[in-house]
């Protein structure tokens, strides 16, 4: 198993979902709302933000994949689960861990715009904004990151990883690190 370095411990993450949640709750008062959790790394994130809202919302989830069993983008987007909520002249608010070349995200927004909502936004945990392939907006950050590999709280490497409570950078060797 390669090293893991700490990176966000538990008490960081809570206070970036507490912020964002504030955000959130604010900006969709007395408005409809769907939250769609992109799996399998943000279950539980979006577990843990959907209980920090003060408004009501209406869960669902989207599968998509990009990464095989290793940490480099493949550029290849495939859904693996479809949603299940009708989301037509809906408020959707996608629900990420992270964002990184952003391909996955245009994909999934324009997929999901092909269902007619009435607003799509997303929120991502966090977002790796330098390494960009594409402009997507990202609505609402929880932090930026530089680079490198994170693993654990629903982050995985090869399935593994996603348990832990906090986020931790995964030490590669240097025949692994091409990020
Ligand atoms: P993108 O399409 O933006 O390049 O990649 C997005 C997907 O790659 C995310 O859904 C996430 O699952 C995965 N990803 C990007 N960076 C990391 C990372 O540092 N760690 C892990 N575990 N997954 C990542």
């Amino acid at each position: 198993m390669p090293d893991i370095l700490p990176f966000l411990n538990h008490e960081d993450i809570k206070r970036l979902i507490s912020a964002l949640a504030k955000r959130i709750s604010t900006d969709y008062r007395d408005q409809d709302l769907v939250v769609i959790g992109i799996l399998k790394g943000a279950f539980i994130f979006l577990s843990d933000l959907v209980r920090q809202l003060s408004i009501p919302v209406e869960i669902d989830f989207i599968g998509a994949s990009s990464y095989g069993q290793n940490t480099h983008s493949s550029e290849k987007i495939r859904i693996t689960k479809e949603i299940d909520i009708d989301i037509l002249n809906k408020n959707v608010l996608i629900v990420e861990d992270i964002v990184d070349t952003g391909l996955t995200m245009v994909f999934l927004v324009e997929h999901l715009k092909s269902f007619s909502p009435k607003t799509v936004k997303i929120c991502a945990l966090l977002d790796k904004k330098e390494r960009r392939k594409t402009d997507i907006h990202i609505d609402y950050v929880g932090q930026r990151v530089a680079g490198g590999f994170l693993v654990g709280y629903g982050l995985d490497y090869g399935e593994k990883y996603r348990n832990l409570p906090g986020i931790y950078r995964l030490k590669l060797s240097s025949s692994e690190e091409k990020l």
